[in-house]
């Protein structure tokens, strides 16, 4: 499912990239995680069925009850569980908040970007107050032939940050001379070990 991000949020997001280029910017965006649950797929055989005696056939019925009453109750505690573990579900991420951050770094600004914690830790509280998670963080790769693609840098922050934050999307802004702009959003995945290309939908 697509990261959903509204024309303002971009715009927002290209005003602080054209404001602070030719150094890095960044920030959170926030919103929700729509949860999708997935009916539990039924396969009904077709085709002759044998003959079965009545007890047989309640017994089948019952079990097919009790098989589908389980993978209900596991299919409630897994969307449960996603819903209380941030970005763990990754099922659609509708963005309604930008959070532009400072970039601390002042030893190579143009080409990385440091967070305040205590900055991130007021917006957090501040998004969750709105009732938003964060949800993407966002910065902006200024004339960098890497264009939109995780620098390396940015896989090992990823790889460090995906145990305790799963599911957080890497938006990358490519900013060309201070006025082209091109997006693209990632997705850490540990178990590959790098990250997968998340499909952007603007709104
Ligand atoms: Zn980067």
């Amino acid at each position: 499912m697509p990261l959903r991000l509204t024309k303002e949020s971009i715009e927002e997001i290209k005003r602080q990239a054209r404001e602070g280029y030719p150094l890095e910017c960044g920030g959170f965006l926030a919103g929700k995680n729509r949860r999708v649950l997935k009916k539990s797929q039924r396969v009904i055989a077709r085709g002759k069925a044998p003959k079965q005696s009545l007890v047989l056939k309640a017994f089948v019925y019952m079990a097919i009850r009790v098989r589908d009453c389980f993978a209900s109750l596991a299919m409630t505690l897994k969307s449960c569980f996603s819903y209380f573990c941030r970005g763990l579900n990754t099922s659609g991420k509708e963005i309604t908040a930008v959070y532009p951050m400072k970039n601390l770094n002042s030893h190579q600004p143009r080409i990385r970007f440091e967070i305040d914690p205590k900055e991130f830790q007021r917006l957090e509280a501040e998004a969750t107050k709105d009732g938003l998670q964060l949800l993407v963080f966002y910065h902006t790769h200024p004339d960098s032939p890497l264009k939109t693609n995780p620098s390396a840098f940015d896989r090992e922050r990823a790889e460090g940050l995906s145990t305790i934050w799963p599911g957080l999307s890497w938006l990358i802004v490519s900013v060309d001379k201070g006025k082209e702009f091109q997006l693209a959003s990632w997705v850490f995945n540990p178990a590959q070990g790098g990250f997968e290309k998340e499909e952007i939908e603007v709104v």
